[in-house]
């Protein structure tokens, strides 16, 4: 299928937006079926695996040190579930719309204080995908600029934007995430008990089978430290957020392209920054703004082709893992000189 649909791009291939619009019908046309829903959910328990070969690993080993490294790694995992239950909100990854929020919000949502997979649907798919950049319109430009997040800041406020989730500012607020979470008005009381049985199962369970030592060291660093401040990093490294006016673009797939970068994570430290910060689909966030609907395992070869075949594409500015060097700047670094140049 894949093969086919590549000859059939290349041959079509007329105007830049060809492949982009090729793939989104494909993707469309092209559900889940109810097969698929078991490879959804191996997804999720793969990651859970990982999680309790990790806390296993805290329990046996008697270190403070240890504890408190597999506390960031645990929290690189649980990006990879938050990554997993985003595209199970765009539909691609179950049959049954209905399971796919049952399994996300049990196995990522709930466990890790985030809003219920069908509040975050409403923000993510209908508010901010179609709005990148829009002041106003867009929920996760706002956050960005609620924290402070401007043009012309210095060094020094960019660091602090960036550590802001390790910062005691960034934890209460944190904390009272997690616990508007947990309340979540305007959600019926059978998603508030279901929540509440969930996260009391899994802290008991862990403190049962691993201990207090990994509970504290381990698990809530992991929810309240590491994983905040890796999604907030995803959330800053995500778009080109101050680009357009550059680049004087405004709707669609330009728009996409004009707040758009590629990513190229190579060597140990691009392979450390993809495990934390940008695993599952997040590696590629530009062929995932393109394309929404497209499953996060064929975006890879949805980027070699767009690259290959698309001059739009292939011109956006690309950077080098999260830091990078003087001479190819990263994510974080290109970023960082978008918001201090003046
Ligand atoms: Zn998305």
């Amino acid at each position: 299928m894949i093969n086919a649909c590549s000859e059939k791009t290349k041959t079509n291939y007329a105007h830049k937006d060809n492949v982009v619009r090729l793939i989104r019908n494909i993707s469309r046309q092209i559900r889940p079926t109810t097969f698929d829903n078991c490879f959804g959910l191996s997804e999720y328990l793969s990651v859970w695996f990982f999680l309790i070969g990790l806390f296993v690993a805290a329990s046996e080993i008697n270190s403070v040190i240890f504890d408190c490294f597999v506390g960031i790694i645990i929290g690189g995992r649980f990006r990879a579930l938050e990554e997993i239950a985003h595209f199970t909100m765009h539909n691609v990854i179950f049959s049954s719309r209905w399971a796919g929020v049952i399994i996300s919000d049990n196995l990522s949502q709930y466990p890790l204080f985030n809003p219920s997979t069908s509040f975050w649907t409403k923000f993510h798919c209908a508010e901010h995908h179609p709005n990148v950049g829009k002041l106003g319109s867009d929920p996760a430009f706002q956050l960005l600029l609620d924290a402070g997040m401007a043009r012309g800041m210095s060094k020094w406020q960019f660091a602090m934007l960036v550590l802001m989730p390790l910062s005691p500012r960034g934890i209460v607020s944190r904390i009272k995430f997690a616990l508007l979470n947990i309340c979540a008005p305007g959600e019926d009381k059978v998603k508030f008990v279901a929540r509440l049985v969930n996260i009391v199962c899994l802290c008991c369970l862990i403190v049962i089978l691993f201990g207090w030592k990994v509970f504290i060291l381990a698990y809530l660093p992991a929810l309240i430290l590491w994983l905040p401040l890796f999604s907030w990093i995803s959330l800053i490294c995500e778009h080109s957020w101050f680009a357009i006016d550059r680049l004087g673009s405004d709707e669609g797939t330009e728009r996409e392209l004009a707040f758009g970068k590629r990513t190229k994570f190579e060597g140990l430290a691009g392979a450390i920054a993809r495990a934390l910060i940008f695993p599952v689909g997040d590696t590629y966030h530009l062929a995932h703004s393109l394309v929404p609907s497209l499953h996060f395992r064929f975006l890879s070869w949805f980027d070699r082709m767009l690259i290959a075949s698309d001059a739009g594409y292939k011109h956006v500015p690309q950077t080098h893992g999260l830091f990078g060097s003087r001479s190819r700047p990263g994510s974080l670094l290109y970023i960082y000189h978008q918001v201090t140049e003046t």
